[in-house]
């Protein structure tokens, strides 16, 4: 059983700027999988932008290209499962047995072994023998490897060995070619101009853009009425107030410097002085939480500075917080104001 999807695959899964390296470098592996310098393909992005559709699509094409090949897809919290379940079981070898096997392994997920050491040292030493015997692995995750926490570092520099290639929001043109292939497949005919509105409205991920357009279908057959753009604007609005507005790093920059009254270039200049780095530690701390951003990526729009100087001034927040009585009032004010 390989647990492959055949939906999800590679003819569905439509391509655009957001895609073209991730997707690309899959169609490379299925053409020879543990045959190019892609071992591991790392795959990473935010939720509900393709990361487990683009995994089963390589794997399906693997299997469609090479049936005698053993094609294997897992989440990375069912491994752990297992891997729990054969330690209470005195079989942990043949854990691994079954898994140095394997011809594709594809692990979904990865970011759920943070901080589990002992299934991160038993899948460093499955990807080893894989790696070794030229068998293709392939991982997705919600961060870049420089920004996962809590992974040993030996596991991580084998993820970076091969490709990691990221999954970004799809652009106005990719989200629309995706509800219409999703329409057609469906069998369900909607006017262009509704098919674009949505397009245009829903941005967050491709989960929430095929969520709206399969409430709009439900609603208008549950009730019998045409899909018409008023039907339209009531479900998208749904899910726009739904999905809570992401607030931009510009913006908690904004805040956060208006509150001790610097300006932002004060905010990120090179100063040791103490309420500058607090103010900027406090920006950090605030795009850390309430945006998507990577370490590295916020670290280089406040100020420029490195994902290991986001990560310290995360925790310096967490620790002044509990111990300074003061300094909570600056999180608690600003969170107020990062939050209406
Ligand atoms: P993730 O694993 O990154 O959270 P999924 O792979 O579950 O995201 O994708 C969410 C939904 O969006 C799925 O139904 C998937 O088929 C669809 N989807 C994502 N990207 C594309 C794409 N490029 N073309 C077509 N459908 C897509
Ligand atoms: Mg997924």
């Amino acid at each position: 059983e390989s647990q492959l999807n055949p939906n999800y695959s590679f003819e569905n899964f439509l391509e655009g700027d957001s895609n073209r390296l991730a997707r690309s470098a899959g169609l490379a592996v299925a053409a020879k999988p543990g045959g190019t310098s892609f071992n591991p393909l790392l795959i990473f992005g935010g939720v509900g932008l393709g990361k487990t559709h683009l995994a089963h699509a390589i794997g399906v094409d693997i299997k469609d290209k090479y049936p005698e090949k053993t094609v294997l897809y897992i989440s990375a919290e069912k491994f752990t499962q297992q891997y729990i379940d054969s330690v209470k079981k005195n079989n942990r070898n043949d854990f691994i047995h079954f898994y140095q096997i394997i011809d594709v392994l594809i692990i979904d997920d990865v970011q759920f072994l943070s901080g589990k050491s002992g299934t991160q040292d038993v899948f460093f030493h499955i990807f080893n023998h894989l790696h070794q015997n030229g068998k293709q692995v392939i991982l997705t995750s919600d961060k870049a490897p420089v920004d996962m926490q809590d992974i040993e570092q030996r596991l991580l520099s084998r993820f970076k060995w091969g490709l990691s290639a990221e999954l970004q929001n799809p652009d106005f043109e990719t989200r629309v070619s995706i509800l219409k292939n999703k329409l057609y497949r469906d069998g369900v005919e909607m006017p262009e101009d509704i098919v674009e509105y949505v397009a245009k409205n829903i941005k967050t991920n491709v989960r929430e853009l095929e969520g709206a357009i399969i409430s709009l279908i439900a609603q208008s057959s549950f009730n019998k009425k045409e899909i018409t753009i008023e039907l339209a604007k009531q479900i998208v609005e749904k899910f726009v107030k739904n999905t809570k507005r992401e607030v931009s790093i510009d913006y908690i920059q904004k805040i956060v410097s208006d509150y001790f009254q610097m300006d932002v270039d004060t905010l990120q200049s090179k100063t040791r002085k103490r309420h500058i780095v607090q103010a900027r530690q406090l920006a950090m701390f605030f795009a850390k939480k309430f945006t998507k951003a990577s370490l590295a990526s916020i670290g280089s729009q406040i100020g420029k500075r490195d994902h290991a100087t986001v990560l310290h001034a995360c925790k310096t927040v967490d620790n002044l917080s509990s111990t300074d009585k003061q300094f909570r009032k600056y999180v608690e004010d600003i969170t107020k104001k990062l939050s209406v």
